[in-house]
């Protein structure tokens, strides 16, 4: 079963002498022609240099944010080719006019054992996003080695990480991707338990699918952000000016059915902070009855996130999405702060995944402290419902 075959680790392919073809992760925050956050390429770090250090030649390629297959010279990843020559201390990196044609060809084609260039932005071309067969067919004839190590981009099926890996033989697993794939999946497959899914953020929309996976899969949910001022909205507490998705409110009902019919505990809320505008510079504390109608809730109050803790301290895993609050402001952040703290003091498995969590896990320090910081929000995601990755089932 094609299904099962496993995934190559790049320390198993043949890199020496050959042209290694490496789909990473490059899409950085950019401010005018300075990289403002060089995390992702950093991470992509030990598979370059185990690649260089084998005597590979190393062609990397990206997308940069969203030029909808066209050229925008805002969006050429040349901040990023100088930010990766300082990380690869004294390493030249040659970035391409262009991720396909002559131009392309040439600068790969002229690369000595252990240098390095990099494609412009892939999403130049409208045939990326499109995963269009031919445009693979151009990147292929850069490549006798592939390795995908750009999970951020593992839940697209597009042709840098779907059509063009089909087309090497030779393909494998970065090992960011790797180290991804090994915190998620055994969340997904094995999770110590009591494994709690702690869910919060703005886009309940967007987690629907994960929430339906969690409340079969955790024993059990502890929401905040504004999926819990949903999830309270749904049982008929009045949240005042609070941001509740309404459309959301019958998903909410049926999540909470479900979490009785199964066991699974899905705890709201029992105080919260209000104010009467997000930009107050302070709010009260209140139990989650007594929000008035002029004051919305805008992050989870004291009382629970003592309770938060305790339960977190104890877990055996702790997979963590969304905010629990408007973290952005101090007045309330504390919620998110202090789950981020009490995820980070647990001894189990402990995983958070989604951007925004993720940069408050960076904000305050914690990185190094959970067993795994996601780099794909997305992804994560979409690998927590149980879903395959068309990223990584193309490399099987
Ligand atoms: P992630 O990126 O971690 O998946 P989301 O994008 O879903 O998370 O949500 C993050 C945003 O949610 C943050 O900007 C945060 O300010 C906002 N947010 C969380 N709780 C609230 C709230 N109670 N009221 C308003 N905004 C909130
Ligand atoms: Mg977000």
């Amino acid at each position: 079963m094609s299904q099962n075959r496993p995934i190559r680790s790049v320390e198993e392919l043949p890199l020496e002498g050959r042209r290694v073809f490496v789909r990473v992760d490059f899409n950085v925050p950019l401010e005018g022609t300075k990289v403002t956050d060089d995390t992702r390429i950093r991470a992509a770090l030990p598979t370059m240099e185990h690649i260089l250090a084998r005597g590979g030649r190393l062609v990397l390629a990206s997308h940069l944010g969203r030029p909808d297959g066209q050229v925008k010279p805002e969006l050429s990843l040349e901040p990023v080719a100088a930010r990766l020559a300082e990380l690869l201390s004294g390493g030249e990196v040659l970035l391409t006019d262009d991720c396909t044609g002559d131009g392309a060809r040439k600068v790969v084609g002229d690369l000595r054992d252990g240098q390095v260039a990099l494609l412009e932005n892939l999403r130049f071309h409208p045939e990326e996003e499109a995963n269009d067969e031919n445009f693979a067919r151009e990147l292929a004839r850069l490549a006798d080695v592939y390795v995908n190590d750009a999970f951020g981009a593992a839940h697209r099926a597009h042709a840098s990480v779907s059509a063009l890996a089909a087309l090497i033989p030779e393909r494998g697993a970065g090992l960011l991707l790797l180290k991804e794939l090994g915190a998620l999946e055994e969340l997904v497959t094995n999770p110590p338990r009591p494994y709690l899914a702690v869910l919060g953020g703005a886009k309940v929309s967007d987690k629907v699918a994960v929430l339906d996976a969690l409340v079969a899969k955790a024993n059990a949910l502890l929401i905040g952000g504004v999926m819990a001022n949903t999830f309270l909205a749904a049982q008929g507490v009045p949240m005042g000016k609070s941001r509740v998705e309404e459309e959301r409110l019958a998903m909410a009902r049926s999540v909470l059915q479900r979490g009785r019919d199964l066991g699974v505990e899905v705890i709201l809320p029992e105080d919260v902070i209000v104010a009467e505008s997000p930009s107050a510079d302070s709010g009260r504390a209140t139990a989650v009855l007594s929000i008035a109608p002029t004051e919305m809730a805008l992050d989870i109050g004291p009382r629970t996130i003592a309770s938060y803790r305790e339960r977190i301290a104890t877990a055996g895993a702790v997979f963590w999405n969304g905010p629990m609050g408007f973290f952005e402001r101090p007045a309330f952040s504390e919620g998110t702060f202090g789950v981020a703290k009490a995820i980070a003091a647990c001894p189990g498995l402990t995983v958070v995944g989604g951007g925004d969590s993720v940069a408050a896990v960076h904000q305050a320090d914690l990185a190094d402290r959970f067993s795994h910081v996601s780099t794909g929000g997305g992804a994560s995601l979409e690998f927590i419902e149980g879903r395959k990755l068309p990223g990584v089932e193309a490399l099987r």
